[in-house]
């Protein structure tokens, strides 16, 4: 299934419009940035932009997607396996690549330039998540991470969906020795998604959710590869690192629909 759509520069998918949250997978366009290699909506500092140009572009990001600007989380990503709670009393955590909560109002979201986020949401529990899942971080079962920390939340594995959002494609992703003996030291049934020098990193992400508990037609995958899609992605294999940031993330807005019941 894919079922993601694209609105106003951001990709969103259908599963997770839920009433009282808001999500958004960012794409390149739409913002301020005015470099080659960044424009326009670059999400991340220190990638050759001013801040006050990043500033502006996560302005816009927010009113977009349709969350307060001041109250987004993100991580000093290690391409590690580590989730965090977010309780809103933090805006940057260092040295963590996923991120749960049940707080309205906090927005979490990961950074990513052909990595897989994921972004995950229980409706029923009210209980959100988002990870960034480079391939250390895909074989070391960030996602699975994600699902376990909201179920100390209170989600349910089988109410909890799960949206792959683009990435670099199996079309691009070339690997070499070091990367498959890595995948085979960190979980061997993960190596069958590993082609002749081609590694599937959705494919891979999506059997950690399965194993996981989540149900298959829970999870949906967006097919898009940044690598190839120029006009619509940041890349850092196609730009060689020289390149924009997107951010994917999640949250829950302070009071549903906005409708106030004054008796
Ligand atoms: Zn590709």
């Amino acid at each position: 299934m894919t079922d993601f759509y694209t609105e106003n520069n951001i990709l969103r998918c259908a599963a997770l419009d839920i009433p009282g949250i808001v999500h958004g997978f960012s794409t390149r366009n739409g913002g301020v940035s005015v470099n080659a290699h960044t424009k326009s909506l670059n999400l991340g500092y220190g990638r050759g932009d001013d801040d006050l140009t990043v500033d502006e572009n996560r302005r816009i990001f927010a009113s977009l997607v349709g969350y307060d600007c001041a109250n987004l989380v993100t991580a000093e990503q290690t391409h590690s396996a580590r989730v965090v709670y977010a309780d809103g009393s933090v805006n940057v955590y260092e040295d963590c690549d996923g991120f749960v909560t049940d707080v309205p109002g906090v927005f979490i979201a990961v950074k990513t330039a052909d990595c897989q986020p994921i972004i995950f949401a229980d409706p029923c529990a009210r209980v959100v998540g988002v990870c960034h899942a480079g391939w250390r971080g895909t074989v070391n079962k960030i996602a699975a991470n994600t699902v376990d920390a909201m179920v100390r939340l209170g989600a349910k594995r089988k109410t909890t969906v799960a949206a792959l959002g683009p990435c670099i494609g199996k079309c691009c992703f070339e690997v070499k020795d070091d990367f498959i003996e890595a995948v085979r030291g960190a979980d061997k049934e993960l190596l069958s998604f590993v082609g002749s020098y081609h590694a599937d990193i959705r494919a891979m992400n999506e059997y950690v959710l399965i194993r996981a508990g989540i149900l298959k037609e829970n999870i949906y995958v967006c097919r898009d590869c940044t690598c190839c899609m120029a006009e619509k992605y940041y890349s850092h294999r196609r730009q060689k690192g020289l390149r924009g940031t997107m951010l994917s993330g999640i949250g829950m807005k302070n009071q549903e629909f906005g409708v106030m019941n004054e008796e």
